[in-house]
């Protein structure tokens, strides 16, 4: 019964536009971006290199723990980041672990730009971290934005940024790699 009645009612969900509308932003259809996030994003990122710029440097001499706070990403950073535990580049080697709570954590690792309800959020983290309180962008989007809100010791470009640049920030940023 259900299921005649589900294929008279044939699709309802709302199909994506095959021609341009003018009342979808244009970035949605700009099929030139060659970013992975596959043109979800309506931000405009213009960083494509896979740069690392790390402004302080805090040597540890135990494991580290990062927490990671998504305050309005368009997913593709989190999938390069969950990377970051795979076989492929294994961070727990290394001594870099992931937590689920800011309070246990080491370094904050932001990602995606920030939505307004998002910003109390990303501050209250901040918060509760314990010191030294390490903040690290990874993204255009966080790289972008994060700044204005908290201090930020470390960035990461690309959109969506690399893992393996990822890990070279981590290293560089407690002091466990020099290049
Ligand atoms: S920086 Fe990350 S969140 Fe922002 S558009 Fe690129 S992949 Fe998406």
């Amino acid at each position: 019964m259900w299921l005649a009645k589900g294929l008279k009612r044939g699709t309802i969900t709302t199909k994506f536009p095959k021609e341009e509308d003018k009342s979808i932003p244009k970035s949605l259809y700009d099929k030139d971006c060659g970013f992975s996030c596959f043109n979800s994003c309506m931000n405009g990122c213009e960083e494509r290199d896979d740069e690392i710029e790390v402004r302080r440097k805090i040597p540890f001499n135990k494991s580290v723990h990062i927490f990671v706070l998504d305050v309005g990403s368009c997913s593709s950073c989190n999938r390069e980041i969950s990377l970051l535990g795979a076989p492929q580049y294994d961070m727990n080697r290394l001594g870099f672990f992931f937590t689920p709570v800011p309070r246990h954590a080491d370094i904050l690792l932001v990602i995606g730009e920030p939505t307004e309800k998002m910003i109390p959020v990303l501050k209250e983290a901040y918060e509760q971290m314990p010191k030294p309180k390490i903040v690290v962008t990874a993204g255009a989007c966080a790289n972008e934005k994060i700044e204005k809100i908290i201090k930020v010791d470390a960035r990461v470009s690309g959109c969506p940024p690399q893992p393996i640049a990822i890990l070279k920030a981590l290293l560089m940023l407690t002091g466990r790699w020099n290049p």
